[in-house]
């Protein structure tokens, strides 16, 4: 076999093995949800948000935001992203839960030591070039220095949307990593 051919068969099973589901590398998942389903409890919930809150929080992986202010599931609609931030996308799912899933009242939570908090947009960019030789700049990912300033804004961004349901309550508040408390700010 010719080293083309040979190249061309390993870039077609490489293709592969990317569009079809890898059972080995999810086989985790898969093992703790048939043990997940033996015990289930949450048959009788509705989609709707039990106890009116829906919470806008970063990604970061230390956020366990239903137990960080004592709700369960079905209590709360959870809003996450990078940073925290309110973009088109969340004021979408913010006007659908309000309207539609009894939200009544929504807590913006960014956190402390959040990466999308310590560095100018374009730093970020400038990392993912240098690492993997990427150009993201075609993505705005809303890098801010100042943490509360960003919160504040943001809250303003959904208190003044207009399609928001009227009587909705919007709070701000920072996640402290280190101690699991939250700040809830004044504004
Ligand atoms: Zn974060």
């Amino acid at each position: 076999m010719s080293c083309k051919v040979k190249a061309l068969i390993q870039r077609e099973m490489a293709k592969m093995n990317n569009e079809t589901f890898d059972t080995v590398k999810f086989s985790d998942l898969i093992d703790a949800n048939s043990e997940y389903v033996q015990t289930f409890k949450y048959s009788e919930l509705t989609g709707s948000a039990a106890r009116g809150l829906a919470i806008v929080t970063c990604m970061d992986s230390r956020i366990n935001p239903l137990s960080v202010v004592g709700m369960r599931s079905g209590d709360a609609k959870i809003l996450r992203n990078a940073g925290a931030r309110v973009t088109e996308d969340v004021l979408r799912t913010l006007v659908l839960a309000t309207y539609l899933l009894n939200v009544d009242r929504i807590l913006v939570m960014p956190h402390t030591d959040c990466r999308m908090a310590q560095s100018e947009e374009s730093n970020i960019h400038e990392l993912i070039e240098s690492k993997f030789g990427v150009d993201t700049r075609s993505l705005e990912f809303r890098v801010t220095k100042d943490q509360e300033a960003a919160l504040k804004t943001d809250i303003t961004r959904i208190r003044t949307y207009p399609l928001i349901r009227e009587g909705v309550s919007v709070a701000g508040a920072i996640y402290d990593v280190k101690t699991g408390k939250i700040d809830f700010k004044s504004f």
